[in-house]
């Protein structure tokens, strides 16, 4: 395992970054801010498993780029599609083949979608399905959970407000106080703080986004029957129900969350693995509803690079070796042992952590406290997590910089790369 904290080379490309890039950062979750600061690390090459950067240094990997690179760095099957897309052009702006197989192969993934259309990321994916939903039911209000991320389009860039059932103010500047007063935000898992809301806006509300599994504060399971009572309580009201599947679209499913469950919403929003490391978003959802979208219907939406033939060759490779037998076993196998490695060590080391685990998807929040919601997360010890952050890199261990976020699997771990990772966790809770 590397233990090194030679890192110049990264050190000195964040200081000319920083000259050039706003915050030496192309995404601010890729900053340290959040975890003490200092510079990144900067990566030369992913293989699999793991990360080179650009000193040498070898890290095993669980950031997964934020989710999409599930089948590991590199994945020969997603190279080759890739190679043999980009020798026939990158990009046509015409109809093409590839776009019509793989809006098939997610439909038959994901059967509550009637028609598809892509886009280039999950943001533009969400921000659509609001257009559209506010297009067919012809109302304005949106509603969506505390702590759940829908992307940065401004109508999701609102916090919540000051009670549950009172409308929202900006949370980034330059989003305009006009465009709060359209987004109600409501606590996760609390189905009496839904309907409470509901009926005082109800018959104003377009449509409310839900993570059905949230990987936004964290990996966090519906309560039973909430995900339904949401769907119930929405449907009463005549409003839409959009599950923003960008995380957990064949993350712990060949398909989605909607099947775990069990609930089918009026759309869904789709992006990062459906991609295999190309830049995608899709959505789709009820024909009725999608026939409101241009040119068939009056909800307008375009891109100029939505539907390349590159990453739909990408995403398509990257769903063939999703679909194998045994891969969400061999992901949730692996999780476990993770899991079991790290609730051992924190009681070794006597470390008070919560960890929340779905399959090969999970968080170790620093707090006695259990994570149900957006208010728990926030108990987790910023402080401390940033410390340990920074233990495990030094341990060989790439984690997301933030104490918000999920550690994840991917295809390529093996159980030799778990050990590993157990025993930098050792180190690192010895040191905390
Ligand atoms: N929705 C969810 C649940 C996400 O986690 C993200 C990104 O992290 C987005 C939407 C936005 O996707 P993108 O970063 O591709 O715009």
């Amino acid at each position: 395992m590397t233990t090194s904290s030679n890192r110049q080379s990264s050190d000195a490309l964040y200081q000319d970054a920083l000259t050039h890039i706003v915050g030496g950062v192309n995404s601010p979750s890729r900053s340290f801010k959040a975890v003490g600061g200092g510079a990144p690390v900067y990566m030369e090459r992913g293989e699999g498993a793991y990360f080179y950067d650009v000193d040498g240094n070898r890290y095993i990997d669980y950031l997964a780029a934020y989710g999409p690179i599930i089948t590991g760095h590199a994945h020969p099957h997603i190279h080759e599609a890739l190679m043999n897309a980009s020798s026939k052009g990158l990009l046509y702006g015409t109809p093409h083949r590839l776009e019509v197989e793989f809006a098939k192969k997610l439909k038959q993934a994901i059967p509550s979608m009637d028609k598809v259309r892509f886009t280039n990321s999950g943001t533009e994916a969400v921000m659509t399905t609001v257009r559209v939903a506010r297009a067919y039911t012809g109302r304005e209000l949106v509603v969506k959970f505390s702590g759940c991320y829908h992307g940065h389009s401004d109508l999701m860039l609102i916090a919540a407000g000051s009670g549950p059932a009172t409308l929202g103010s900006p949370d980034s500047a330059g989003v305009t106080k006009a465009t709060a007063k359209e987004v109600i935000t409501v606590p996760f898992n609390d189905v009496e703080a839904y309907r409470e809301m509901m009926k005082e806006w109800g018959d104003q509300v377009a449509c409310v986004l839900v993570e059905p599994i949230v990987g936004n504060f964290g990996i966090v399971e519906p309560k039973p029957g909430f995900l339904q009572a949401v769907n119930d309580i929405t449907h009463e009201h005549g409003a839409l129900v959009i599950y923003d599947e960008v995380i957990t679209a064949f993350r712990f499913t060949y398909g989605s969350a909607q099947q775990v469950y069990g609930i089918e919403p009026d759309m869904t929003a789709l992006g990062k693995i459906i991609g295999g490391g190309l830049p995608i978003g899709a959505y789709g959802g009820k024909a009725e509803i999608m026939e409101t979208v241009a040119p068939l219907g009056p909800a307008y939406q375009a891109g100029t690079m939505a539907g390349n033939p590159a990453s739909m060759a990408t995403g398509i490779a990257c769903l063939e070796v999703l679909e194998q037998p045994g891969v969400y076993e061999k992901l949730d196998a692996l999780g476990a042992k993770l899991e079991a490695g790290i609730r051992e060590a924190a009681e070794k080391h006597d470390v008070t952590i919560t960890l929340n685990r779905l399959k090969g998807a999970l968080t170790v929040y620093f707090t006695d406290e259990i994570v149900t919601d957006y208010e728990g997360a926030e108990k987790s010890d910023g402080e401390k997590f940033g410390r340990f952050f920074k233990l495990m890199l030094e341990n060989g261990v790439n984690l997301a910089p933030s104490k918000y976020e999920a550690w994840f699997l991917t295809t390529e771990h093996t159980e030799q790369d778990i050990e590993e990772t157990i025993e930098a966790v050792n180190r690192s809770f010895a040191q905390l």
